[in-house]
């Protein structure tokens, strides 16, 4: 069974100490209440996982990593096992982010032993893909996009256990997002290569990410085949995070 919609992810990147992280999860908890229609997850800094299972408990907020290794132990001094953050309380973990493929080299046979040991390990996997500013003024977004959903999504990915997040780099935390009709062009291929690649393919959540705000949410989680967002920096406040949430509920829900 694939995610409630809308699917609202907030990564807080290395944002956070347990002060601030506490209020944050709590006021957050006081909006989402006692159960939610859709899926509301928060994915801090690995730090405070531990803590913030006890913060989320009773409330329906997913808690999740921001990045795992391929393997399940082993010498490798400073990162994280899967398995690891699965007994520390996480549910989910974001592999692939841009700034990991950025900052770390990760590319995407990197990316997908990543997901694929966040799949052994029981974990949700939130997989981002995503052009650069050079191949979107190359006019070359869909081919690279096909490149990375090939190389980075396991041959095992199903819509109850993948969600892929479409974040164009250039619109990371820049306050520049495409236009809606360059999601919409973006999320429909991306929708026709999970369905020709998997049974299910169609019910994948697909999550728009960069530059996600109160302000324009609802024009975006309102583009055909946006399942949800992957959001940064509007995640760090509680109330604009909710706001951005309930843009994506559709009206009646
Ligand atoms: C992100 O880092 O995944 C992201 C979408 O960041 P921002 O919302 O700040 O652009």
């Amino acid at each position: 069974m694939s995610l409630a919609r809308p699917i609202v992810l907030g990564n807080w990147k290395m944002n956070g100490l347990a002060g601030d992280s506490a209020a944050r999860t709590e006021a957050l908890k006081e909006l989402a209440g006692a159960s939610l229609t859709g899926t509301l997850g928060i994915f801090p800094p690995a730090t405070l996982l531990d803590r913030a299972r006890g913060w989320v408990e009773g409330s329906p907020i997913l808690l999740g990593a921001q990045d795992c290794h391929a393997k399940p132990s082993g010498a490798f001094t400073g990162d994280l096992a899967a398995p690891m953050l699965r007994e520390i309380g996480a549910t989910a973990v974001i592999v692939g982010h841009s700034e990991r493929r950025q900052y770390h080299a990760e590319g995407d046979a990197t990316v997908r032993a990543k997901a694929e040991a966040a799949l052994e390990a029981g974990l949700l996997a939130v997989i981002c893909i995503g052009e650069t500013e050079a191949e979107y003024l190359a006019g070359e977004t869909l081919d690279r996009l096909a490149t990375q959903l090939e190389g980075s999504l396991p041959d095992a990915s199903d819509a109850a256990r993948v969600v892929v997040a479409y974040e164009p780099v250039w619109a990371i935390g820049t306050g520049r997002t495409p236009t809606s009709e360059e999601i919409a062009r973006a999320h429909g291929f991306i929708r026709d290569k999970l369905k020709a690649r998997f049974a299910d393919g169609g019910a994948f959540g697909i999550l728009y990410g960069g530059s996600v705000k109160a302000e324009n949410a609802e024009e975006i989680l309102a583009v055909d085949d946006v399942d949800g967002a992957l959001v940064g920096g509007a995640s760090l406040d509680a109330e604009g995070f909710w706001a951005i949430y309930k843009a994506g509920i559709a009206p009646g829900a």
